[in-house]
């Protein structure tokens, strides 16, 4: 199963996704409070010896978990990968505005060898005729402008770079957390 589970903090705070094996762990353990959402799945484990009855854990999509998650709060940095940049920038050049599902490549707006950095406010989608094109100069050089300006994803829009198989009622709930400025969900 490769669908994950949402797991929000006792103040609605959405915190990370969990695989089902860590799910059903943290429910054995007793620290799920309760579930909820559109979707439920059921995994049955062996039979017990004495009672000789099947185990069995049935799951919401969201699962409210006990307490306060401080650490996923102070977790703020999301790591830069090809995939996620491209999710932020909705697989469109920066540049000359081609949308490519493939061949996409990592621009480094100032280039590193001019002394810019590997980070996401430095760092856009580009097809490569125009990463080659720009090659090692900076914008103002080429008289090139940015179609749209590179952002750090905050926490929630992590939480939707790190899951492909996100199910809507998880979608649901954090789209409204999502910043203004957020490309991931239109
Ligand atoms: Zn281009």
């Amino acid at each position: 199963m490769k669908q994950l589970f949402l797991a929000i903090d006792s103040t609605g705070y959405p915190t990370c996704w969990l695989s089902w094996q860590e799910a059903v762990t943290q429910e054995v353990l007793g620290k799920v409070s309760y579930g909820f959402g559109d979707f439920e799945f059921t995994f049955r484990g062996g039979g017990n010896r004495r009672t000789g009855q099947n185990s069995s854990v049935t799951l919401k999509s969201i699962l409210v978990l006990n307490g306060r998650n401080r650490a996923a709060r102070q977790h703020s940095a999301i790591p830069l990968s090809n995939q996620s940049l491209f999710e932020r920038d909705r697989y469109t050049c920066a540049y000359c505005g081609a949308v490519q599902p493939r061949g996409l490549t990592r621009d480094h707006i100032v280039p590193i060898s001019r002394g810019g950095s590997d980070s996401w406010l430095n760092v856009c989608a580009a097809c490569r005729t125009c990463n080659t094109r720009k090659g090692a100069r900076l914008l103002e050089e080429l008289g090139w402008e940015l179609l749209y300006l590179p952002y750090a994803p905050n926490h929630h829009e992590g939480l939707l770079l790190q899951n492909r198989r996100i199910l809507c009622d998880q979608m649901e709930l954090l789209k409204p957390m999502l910043p203004k400025h957020s490309r991931l969900v239109t």
